[in-house]
């Protein structure tokens, strides 16, 4: 039987030790344990993608009558003769063990350029970072607001540079609200005007999109959608199996307490289970 292949997101925010003070540990993992993490995945033979790569797969797997040879992932057809590229660019990645891994990072944070990028590339591995686009060059208001410690977000000569080596840029709203809160044409533009300013400053599509908080429902997702994104994370656990919805795509949080033990467990967990 032909294996089935396994798409794993993985859900990070920021690279460090957290301060003691810290309101919210869990959002932090520290350089060691990342590295260990991402070469655990490596030997296990995970192939690292960006989010755009793994819609390309997916499609090419689940969507375009994959039967072990042929068939092209195409998203729509303006892009079709772009998405042919790049998945001839992925071919090296197809027929392997089928076992792909995407790491996201949320918010932005300066700590992922300082301390991830260089881990990231040691292993080859590709990644995707969801820019919080009002707060370029800032700190991180909205945790702030909370009680959080203040912390630098990446400025647009860095996240330029990761662009440039290959880390897809994602948008996360220009200030991080609670997407469901707000009425629709408020959320519409903290989505729409994330996407476009990203887009100005990159030179380059926005592709995908993560809810703050992970809060979403049906009018937040279409608005999403509207705005031309081809699919966008929540934080829910799970894996990106076939009939998976694009709008909501479940990943795997990392925390400041996920050992490489516990990683392996949720790794192997998730994939069972979900
Ligand atoms: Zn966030």
């Amino acid at each position: 039987m032909a294996k089935i292949p396994k798409f794993i997101i993985l859900l990070y925010h920021k690279i460090g030790k957290y301060p003691q003070n810290s309101k919210f540990p869990g959002l932090y993992v520290e350089e060691r344990d990342f590295a260990r993490q991402i070469k655990y995945l490596s030997d296990a033979g995970y192939a690292f993608l960006t989010l755009s790569e793994l819609k390309i797969l997916y499609d090419f797997y689940y969507k375009d009558g994959y039967k072990g040879g042929g068939g092209v992932g195409v998203i729509n057809d303006e892009n079709k003769r772009h998405n042919k590229s790049a998945l001839n660019n992925l071919t090296g990645l197809i027929n392997e063990r089928k076992r792909y891994a995407a790491i996201t990072f949320d918010d932005g944070s300066k700590s992922v350029y300082s301390g991830g990028l260089k881990i990231l590339e040691d292993e080859g591995a590709k990644a995707t970072v969801f820019m919080v686009s009002g707060l370029i060059g800032g700190m991180n208001e909205w945790d702030i607001k909370n009680g959080e410690n203040g912390d630098e977000m990446l400025n647009a000569l860095e996240l330029k540079e990761m662009a440039k080596l290959g880390v897809e840029i994602g948008a996360h709203t220009v200030t991080h609200p609670h997407l469901t809160r707000l009425s629709a044409d408020e959320a519409y533009a903290e989505i729409s005007s994330s996407k476009k300013a990203l887009e100005d400053l990159l030179g380059a599509d926005v592709n995908f999109f993560a809810y703050p908080y992970g809060d979403y429902n049906e009018t937040v997702k279409e608005l999403v959608e509207k705005c031309g994104f081809y699919g966008a994370c929540i934080t829910k656990t799970g894996i990106v199996k076939k009939g998976a919805d694009f709008f909501a795509l479940k990943r795997v949080a990392i925390r400041h307490n996920t050992d490489l033990f516990k990683f392996k467990r949720k790794i192997c967990k998730v994939g069972l289970f979900y």
